[in-house]
């Protein structure tokens, strides 16, 4: 859970980085970093908050490069240390890295590096990376298959030096990665939805395993290894991409409203209204509601004002984040037989705390339906799901979360009907369905390993 961005030939590369960087802000919200050049030196800025924070107070300068980063933690604390870009102004490589995935190796990868006496300065995982690309010899392209080689897991890069923007997608393609042009200069960003704020064109998605090389010379292709399969975050388009992005060559909010009939097929329900949970629920609640014939009704305001409820770190945040983030319409709420809508249940505890505020509110039922399918593994490509113990649906049935969410009746959206929507089968298709199946595309290390990345984690 991280948005990167790198802009390519403008002198107003950084401005155009920041302004994508405000797009996604979705994708992390902890802490941004830019990284520019003078065409010798790579400098860069970091600063814990929103893009707006480092906005208010950043002085621009020109440069034909820059890349761009935020943070949302899935290895590491969330402090200024652990922002990235990583930067390395080393004697015969200046680079400039900016990581969205899960390195499954990392910890192994790192203890061996600290043998070689390798000193890392961060608790990322990307450091390993950067130290790898370091220890390796020839020109960039060479240095970053030589690096990639020996890493495991989810990366979408974005990398720098002072005359090249570097692109790379694991070759699964966990992650999304994309190219737009902006007249003579490109830019490439986790989501399409950076390259409309700043009027760039879309071109194309960075292929799964690809190297793209931007430079004066143009556009170079390379490829790590030659994909088998692919395994492109289902998740990203039920909830985490912004809806409208257009992501593994699917309109984001079509898929979800697709979703959403699919769920009106599979768990109907009898009610007056179809309500959505805002924002995440929103284009499945459409969906729903134009399979169904049951009147679509906006009955619970968000405040735009703070985040996701889940992206602070900490549960006890979360818990009382419900509250100040939404509040229920009584007089559309009030006597009604409810159909509400969210993506997902993670631990629950939303779904419980709105339950409860809507019933407070008048409201006769609440028939919860989910717009996939229940979470029961934790990912370990980069989506911030708690672990195990923690996922509701890991050990509880329907009928027992329903219990605890308080909901007169509760469904969801079946694996199959999931990947009916869009277009692929788990055996022979594009999409890993990990946290809904547990079947891991690469498996983690061991069972060491899922302790090993929480280590770090104080909360
Ligand atoms: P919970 O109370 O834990 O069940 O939270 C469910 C809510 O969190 C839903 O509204 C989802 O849209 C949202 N959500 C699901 N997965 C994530 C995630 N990995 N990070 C942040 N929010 C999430």
């Amino acid at each position: 859970m991280c948005g990167i961005i790198g802009v390519f030939g403008t002198d107003d590369s950084l401005k155009n980085t920041i302004l994508g960087l405000h797009a996604l802000q979705h994708r992390g919200q902890e802490g941004i970093g830019v990284a520019w050049t003078d065409g010798q030196k790579i400098y860069c800025e970091k600063r814990l908050g929103y893009v707006s924070e480092l906005a208010k107070t950043f002085k621009l300068t020109q440069s034909p490069i820059s890349v761009g980063h935020l943070r949302y933690s899935t290895t590491g604390k969330s402090e200024k240390n652990n922002l990235q870009p990583i930067v390395v102004n080393g004697i015969d490589l200046k680079i400039a890295i900016c990581h969205n995935g899960n390195l499954t190796n990392f910890f192994s990868l790192r203890k061996s590096l600290e043998e070689e006496g390798a000193v890392f300065t961060s608790e990322m995982d990307t450091e390993v990376i950067a130290h790898l690309i370091m220890k390796a010899k020839g020109d960039i392209i060479s240095r970053l298959k030589f690096a990639l080689s020996k890493v495991k897991g989810a990366f979408s890069l974005i990398i720098m030096t002072p005359s090249a923007l570097i692109a790379v997608r694991d070759s699964l393609g966990f992650r999304p990665l994309c190219l737009g042009r902006l007249k003579n200069a490109y830019v490439v960003a986790s989501e399409t939805c950076a390259l409309d704020i700043i009027g760039a064109e879309f071109i194309r998605e960075i292929e799964q395993g690809e190297i793209l090389l931007i430079s004066k010379e143009g556009i170079k292709s390379e490829m790590l290894e030659k994909p088998k399969i692919k395994r492109e975050c289902i998740f990203e388009l039920i909830y985490f991409a912004r809806p409208d992005s257009h992501i593994f060559s699917r309109d984001v909010w079509l898929v979800r409203k697709e979703l959403g009939k699919m769920l009106a097929i599979e768990q109907p329900a009898d009610a007056d209204i179809v309500i959505p949970v805002p924002d995440s629920g929103l284009f499945a609640a459409i969906g729903y509601s134009e399979q169904s014939g049951i009147p679509f009704s906006y009955g619970l305001v968000r405040s735009h004002y703070i985040g996701r409820t889940f992206i602070e770190p900490s549960s006890q945040e979360r818990a009382s984040d419900v509250r100040i983030k939404l509040n229920p319409i009584k007089s559309v709420i009030k006597g009604k037989r409810i159909v509400l809508i969210d993506d997902s249940i993670v631990r629950g505890t939303t779904s419980r705390k709105i339950v409860k505020m809507l019933k407070e509110a008048g409201a006769k039922e609440i028939h919860m339906r989910i717009s996939s399918p229940p979470i029961k593994f934790p990912c370990y490509y980069g989506i911030d799901t708690p672990s195990k113990g923690e996922l509701i649906a890991s050990s509880h049935s329907v009928e027992q979360i329903k219990n605890f969410i308080g909901c007169d009746s509760l469904g969801y959206l079946s694996v199959e009907g999931m990947l009916k929507v869009v277009g692929d089968f788990y055996e022979n298709g594009g999409f890993c369905t990990a946290c809904f199946t547990g079947n891991y595309p690469i498996p983690p290390e061991d069972a060491e390993f899922i302790s090993q990345l929480r280590l770090f984690r104080d909360y």
